[in-house]
């Protein structure tokens, strides 16, 4: 048992406004806990469904004193919020994940130190801090090789795949970071990831390793569970708690790997939050990932992770939006729409899960 640390009708801060931060709000709801969140913009996916908002740049310490005060815990919705936002509402108000593991997640290279420091494999790969290092670390590596900015990146922003025919300088300057980390290419078979709930008292609760289809770097589509070996997706598991404990994380961790054709798994990336390939957790199994972000984080029991359907979910991205009557007419899909008024291409508008029942 674990001690309740926050009951029903606390607040909740959540630094970040996107759809995360709204679907762990309707989580809190449900369970009589409200949110307030702080967030660059009006009308934010995550203001649309909570109680209360500061709307203010993530560089104001005023304002976030302001949030913290109105607080009674915080987290954060997305790993590109500033680390030090975070630890200055830790100054005043517990967040968690710690802002130190943030940190650790929104820097490419030092996630990947630490995932070999605790004996994870992961692609090769060589910190590049000018054009000279690249060029060696691209000879070193051969092709295909992966560049990627070593902050800020995510759906597959600030990274270039190398060619034979790639010129040096022009990926340096698509890669657009002053810090970057090259990769070797990784020939993989698929690429799954694992969503681990940690509690206050060290308690995991893993969901089955789900298949992530991308498309032009972004996530298009998950198939849960994932189709790979049962011993596959048990080392998969395994993983994921042991990157959830030596973080000492509290929240929710989503660890994304790659298969290879010889079932080996290399960790690519870390996130410590909800992740996109969790959002079919909310229709198919008892407890969805947002709510367990929400049991951790005011030390109520994790809920069972038992899914009662498999599902295929697909992101609604850009004008896919509009398709979404499609989804209404479907008497198996769940249709979730975030909220955002301006269409951009690529834009996570809402997805679909599409359950399949059990035979
Ligand atoms: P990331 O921004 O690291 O999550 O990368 C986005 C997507 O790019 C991944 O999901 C993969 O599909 C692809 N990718 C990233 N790194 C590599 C790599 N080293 N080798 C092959 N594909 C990669």
């Amino acid at each position: 048992m674990s001690a309740i640390v926050l009951a029903p009708g606390a607040t909740i801060g959540i630094l970040g406004g996107g759809q995360l931060g709204r679907m762990t709000a309707l989580a809190a709801a449900r369970l009589g806990y409200r949110c307030h969140v702080f967030a660059g913009e009006d009308d934010s996916p995550a203001q649309q469904v909570c109680d209360a908002a500061t709307i203010a740049e993530f560089s104001d310490h005023a304002a976030l004193e302001r949030f913290a005060a109105a607080v009674d815990i915080a987290t954060f919705e997305f790993e590109n919020i500033p680390a030090e936002a975070a630890r200055r509402v830790s100054a005043l108000k517990t967040v968690l994940p710690r802002p130190e593991i943030l940190e650790i997640a929104q820097d490419r290279l030092r996630e990947k130190d630490f995932l070999r420091a605790i004996g994870i494999d992961t692609a090769s790969y060589r910190e590049v801090s000018d054009l000279p290092a690249l060029v060696r670390a691209m000879r070193e590596f051969g092709y295909p090789a992966v560049l990627k900015s070593a902050r800020m990146g995510y759906d597959g922003k600030g990274q270039v795949t190398l060619t034979s025919e790639t010129r040096a300088e022009e990926a340096w300057l698509e890669m657009g970071g002053e810090l970057g980390i090259l990769e070797g290419f990784v020939d993989f078979a698929c690429e799954i990831s694992v969503i681990v709930a940690r509690g206050r008292n060290g308690a995991c609760a893993t969901y089955p390793p789900v298949e992530n289809q991308h498309v032009g770097h972004i996530l298009d589509t998950t198939i849960a569970p994932a189709r790979i070996a049962a011993e596959t997706a048990m080392r998969a598991e395994a993983i994921a708690r042991h990157v959830a404990e030596k973080l000492d994380l509290v929240g929710v961790l989503a660890v994304e790997m790659f298969v290879t054709e010889a079932g080996d798994l290399l960790v690519n990336e870390i996130a410590p939050r909800p992740h996109n390939s969790g959002h079919w957790t909310i229709d198919a199994c008892i407890t969805s990932q947002f709510e367990q972000l929400v049991r951790a984080l005011c030390g109520l029991p994790l809920g069972s992770v038992i899914h009662h359907f498999d599902a295929v979910m697909k992101n609604l991205l850009g004008g896919d939006v509009e398709k979404w009557r499609d989804a209404l007419n479907d008497p198996l899909a769940k249709l979730h729409l975030y909220g955002k008024t301006e269409i951009q291409p690529g834009r996570k508008m809402g997805h679909v899960t599409r359950l399949i029942p059990h035979r």
